[in-house]
């Protein structure tokens, strides 16, 4: 049964997920790990997309899993989970996700779990990203666009997070396009690291969706997601802040 679990969130849609999950996934297989990348819903897709989030996962996973537990859920709609759902009248089972983790949980060293869009997207009307990590005991790693904006929506996922008691292993400040960095990309982290010093906030460079799996898992190595990964390995059950209920 997998030993590390972790759950990547992001601070918004778009802001680098699969990119960095990919790169976490490689630098753990580089371990010697047997990963499983899990995208339990993912939407603007059809099921066979090559061009989707689950493949992409899948394929730099090792590509041993079924897709049907790597991905139980694709819906055509680009829309949170619940509304693509409902629109193509289909119900989302989250006893069904529960069993595919638990397939590939148990066949692996370490699970990533991928959400789609940020932190409190609807899967159903009564379950979010944020309650499926606390579900599965996952640790997030919180990924955010290193742009005007991220330090707010950093320290709302970080809080909503900690609010709902789900370990928080890191903030990773990703670069979305190779532009001259403006003031606000050079000094987000810092501000970040400043606000929450008990939380490891590591920056990752920009890298086309192109770069390939072996170049990402290098990355992953001197942008810092090791220490990430280590601390997942060293404790997969810090417990921060207060369950909100
Ligand atoms: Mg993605």
């Amino acid at each position: 049964m997998a030993m590390i679990r972790l759950g990547v969130t992001g601070t918004d849609t778009g802001v680098g997920k699969t990119t960095v999950s990919r790169a976490l996934i490689g630098a753990m297989r580089a371990d010697g790990l047997r990963v499983a990348a899990m995208k339990p819903v993912e939407t603007g897709v059809t099921r066979d997309d090559p061009a989707s989030d689950a493949r992409a996962l899948a394929a730099a996973a090792g590509g041993m899993d079924a897709m049907r537990d790597v991905c139980p859920i694709a819906l055509d709609e680009p829309l949170a989970p619940w509304m693509a759902a409902r629109r193509a009248n289909r119900a989302i089972s989250v006893a069904s996700l529960d069993a595919s983790f638990e397939r590939l949980a148990a066949g692996a060293d370490a699970v990533l779990v991928e959400g789609a869009g940020g932190l409190l997207v609807p899967i159903t009307l009564t379950d979010t990203y944020l309650s499926l990590f606390r579900r599965w005991s996952l640790a997030a790693i919180v990924v955010a666009a290193n742009r005007l904006g991220a330090v707010n929506h950093t320290l709302l996922t970080v809080g909503a997070l900690h609010r709902g008691a789900v370990a928080v292993l890191g903030v990773v400040l990703n670069e979305t396009d190779g532009d001259e960095p403006d003031l606000a990309r050079r000094t987000n982290r810092e501000t970040i690291q400043t606000l929450l010093p008990d939380t490891p906030v590591v920056s990752f460079p920009w890298l086309p969706a192109s770069t390939g799996d072996t170049a990402l898992a290098r990355a992953a190595a001197t942008a810092g997601l090791r220490g990430l990964l280590a601390r997942a390995a060293q404790d997969q059950h810090i417990e921060e802040g207060q369950p909100n209920r």
